[in-house]
C-alpha cells in the first residue's frame, strides 16, 4: 500500500511556516514502515530536535483506479480516519534549503500515525469534517476540511495522474494551523466529528 501525503494544503498553515500558497498539490509518500497504528506511543528518535505534530484527514482508496475523472472521484474512498504526520521540522528545513528530498524528514519510523477508519457515511457533512488535536489536554488544532485548498475531488484527480490509486492506498490531506513540536511525555488526542458527536479516534504518548 502506498502512504501519499500532500504538503501546504490549508492557507493559514502555509502561512505560519511563511510557505507560499501552492497552485498545484504538494504530493509526497512516506514508507509503509512509517506507520503507527492501534494508538501505540511514539519514540521521539535522536535525529531531530524539532519533531512537530500535523493532525490531517485521511483518506482510504477503496478501489482500484487511474486518470479518475472528478465526477467519479467520490466513488474511490468509502472511509476517512485521522492521522498525524510526525515531522522533524528541522530536518526538513535543512532538506528545503539544500534543494533535497523530504523523506527522511517526512517518512522515519512512527511519522504516519494513523487511527482506525470510520465510514463516510457516519459524517455529517463530508465537505466539512471537523476536527481537532489536544496536546496534554488542550486543544492546539482545529480543522474543517472546507478550508481546504485543493478539496478530496481536486487531490484524487491530481494524484491519479501520476500514481495508479489502489485499494487500501491512504492520503493524508494535509495539516490546518497550529502545528508545533513534542517532547518526551507529551500526549496527543485526535477526535473526530461525526453525526454522534466528536470521536476520540487518536491517542499517541511521546515517548
Ligand atoms: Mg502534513
Amino acid at each position: 500500500m502506498k502512504i501519499i501525503c500532500i504538503g501546504r494544503n490549508y492557507r493559514e498553515h502555509a502561512k505560519e511556516l511563511n510557505n507560499p500558497i501552492p497552485t498545484e498539490p504538494m504530493v509526497f509518500m512516506k514508507p509503509s514502515s512509517a506507520l503507527l497504528l492501534d494508538n501505540k506511543p511514539f519514540y521521539h528518535p535522536e535525529f531531530s530536535k524539532n519533531i512537530h505534530y500535523e493532525l490531517e484527514i485521511v483518506l482510504k482508496i477503496s478501489k482500484n483506479g487511474r486518470h479518475i475523472q472528478p465526477e467519479f472521484a467520490h466513488k474511490y474512498v468509502d472511509q476517512v480516519a485521522l492521522g498525524i504526520d510526525f515531522t522533524a521540522r528541522d530536518l526538513q528545513e535543512k532538506c528545503k534549503k539544500n534543494g533535497h528530498p523530504w523523506e527522511i524528514a517526512k517518512g522515519f519510523d512512527g511519522s504516519a500515525v494513523l487511527s482506525p477508519f470510520v465510514p463516510i457515511q457516519d459524517i455529517q457533512n463530508i465537505d466539512n469534517i471537523e476536527f481537532y488535536l489536544e496536546k496534554n489536554g488542550t486543544r492546539v488544532q482545529h480543522g474543517f476540511t472546507k478550508d481546504l485548498i485543493f478539496s478530496f475531488t481536486d487531490l484524487i484527480v491530481y494524484v491519479s495522474q501520476f500514481f495508479t490509486l489502489n485499494q487500501g492506498d491512504i492520503i493524508y490531506t494535509g495539516t490546518p494551523e497550529g502545528v508545533g513540536p513534542v517532547a518526551i511525555g507529551d500526549v496527543l488526542n485526535g477526535y473526530l466529528v461525526t453525526q454522534r458527536g466528536a470521536a476520540h479516534l487518536l491517542s499517541c504518548e511521546v515517548k
